[in-house]
């Protein structure tokens, strides 16, 4: 059920379709490149683009701005302790801040770091300790057709043989991530958490939850998962986030801000390091980075993320968004996650050459038709891997209404329809590391 109104607003336009044509080519063919102001629905990301409450705007106002002792950060670290139920709070300007800070603290070279999946820039971060991220997602996560309910679920099997193989002694970390943001937002059973735990105390390893979508993945648990069917989202979220050591978070997902992160742990030596670096890498560990209106409203996110009312609704918009897709013909990822629709480019455009970016192809098609800007996370995205083709519509919280989901689904639609007309794309110009050409590169269509 619809969950808001509006008291704030922010003018849209649609471009015509000749200025999209002019905007795309000027754009290198790279939706990274385009202004805002030129997409009509923006679905490139669900990081930091949500919208605050009342209550939030209502905190920031009052944010206090000290060097030291901000009352914004015992707001900030009461709502840590109360949502999630870590004493120890060290604030950073984002999720990759608070990464750097805690994988810093963990880990060093030559270690092995096990995770569900790595989102990126938490394999950035682990390989930047030089150590060596190990992904251990199970099976089905790569089955886009799978209806198990926890294909984000750490894999305690793979991750044994990746300890046989290297020593327990060279593992200090083991992460689950909730969801699992590189495995199409599905989530991770309370189950299998514990067993991620219990894993790590056998090899004796920090056992971390990288815990950016925890409200959205408890909502999962509560709908999927036997023994939670009666439990609340903040009462799943408190239990499952209870198995970890430490937590990373950005702000930008389930803290429902705009910018800023932490580390939270129960383990009072690790703060202290934590801290130590924070202040080299962030800030002095009442601020890390953070304005302190920022930490004032994040508080007020935390709280509001694990409201049932919220959650169902915007769990709710991602499956409308999926169930509009498959009912329109367009192939998607199935289940639909928490925070996004991925839909497979490969089935969309069977004639266009693998070599010649699909899933690009599509992301220009959807602004071409729609003004909709969507990601590829292909091979585009992820050079020289064998990553399914897939271009992801991830929902920013609170945004976006039923009008323009409907918007998303005609658009695609027409896309699909006009699928035998496209060209592909070839790379003009491109950074010199390949992993981020994403961002920036330019493409040029293929002249058919
Ligand atoms: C977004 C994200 C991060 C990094 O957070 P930023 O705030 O973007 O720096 C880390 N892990 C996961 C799973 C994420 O989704």
């Amino acid at each position: 059920m619809v969950a808001y109104k509006s008291k704030m607003v922010e003018r849209i336009s649609l471009p015509s379709r000749e200025q999209r044509e002019r905007n795309l080519e000027a754009a290198g063919y790279n939706v990274f490149n385009l202004d805002a102001a030129d997409v009509f629905v923006d679905l490139l990301t669900d990081s930091g683009t949500g919208t605050m409450s009342d209550a939030q705007w209502a905190a920031l106002i009052r944010g206090d701005e000290a060097y030291a002792g901000s009352s914004s950060f015992d707001r900030l670290e009461s709502a840590v302790q109360d949502v999630m139920g870590f004493p120890y709070v060290v604030p950073a300007h984002q999720g990759r801040g608070a990464e750097n800070v805690l994988y810093g603290t963990l880990l060093s070279e030559g270690d092995v770091a096990l995770n569900n999946t790595h989102f990126d820039t938490t394999r950035a971060h682990v390989a930047n300790q030089g150590a060596e991220p190990v992904d251990c997602p199970v099976d089905a996560a790569h089955d886009p057709d799978s209806d198990e309910p926890f294909k984000g679920n750490f894999s305690v099997e793979r991750a044994r043989e990746v300890v046989d193989e290297v020593g327990a002694e060279n593992v200090p970390v083991v992460v689950s991530t909730i969801t699992n943001n590189s495995a199409a937002g599905q989530p991770v059973s309370v189950e299998n958490t514990r067993a991620a735990r219990e894993f790590a105390d056998e090899i004796d390893a920090t056992f971390v939850i990288d815990a950016c979508r925890f409200a959205e993945n408890a909502s999962f648990v509560t709908e999927r998962e036997a023994t939670f069917t009666n439990a609340s989202v903040a009462d799943v979220a408190r239990e499952q986030l209870g198995y970890a050591d430490a937590l990373v978070m950005s702000g930008k997902k389930d803290g429902l801000a705009n910018a800023g992160g932490f580390v939270a742990t129960t383990d009072r030596d690790l703060y202290e390091a934590c801290k130590q670096r924070a202040i080299l890498y962030e800030g002095f560990p009442t601020y890390g980075g953070m304005a302190g209106r920022d930490m004032a409203a994040m508080a007020v996110g935390l709280r509001e993320a694990v409201e049932e009312a919220y959650v169902a609704d915007r769990i709710d918009q991602v499956r409308e968004l999926g169930a509009a897709l498959e009912a329109a013909g367009v192939p998607i990822y199935t289940p639909t996650g928490g925070h996004a629709v991925y839909l497979d480019a490969e089935a969309i455009f069977p004639t266009v050459p693998a070599g010649q970016f699909p899933g690009q192809v599509l992301v220009c098609e959807l602004y071409r038709e729609g003004g909709v800007r969507g990601v590829e996370l292909g091979s585009f995205a992820f050079p020289n891997t064998d990553r399914p083709e897939l271009v992801r519509l991830a929902l920013p919280r609170r945004t976006y209404h039923r009008e323009h989901i409907e918007h998303v689904v005609d658009t695609a639609a027409a896309v699909l329809e006009n699928r035998t007309e496209v060209t592909g794309l070839r790379i003009e110009s491109e950074p010199e590391i390949p992993e981020l050409r994403h961002f920036t590169a330019e493409l040029e269509p293929v002249p058919s």
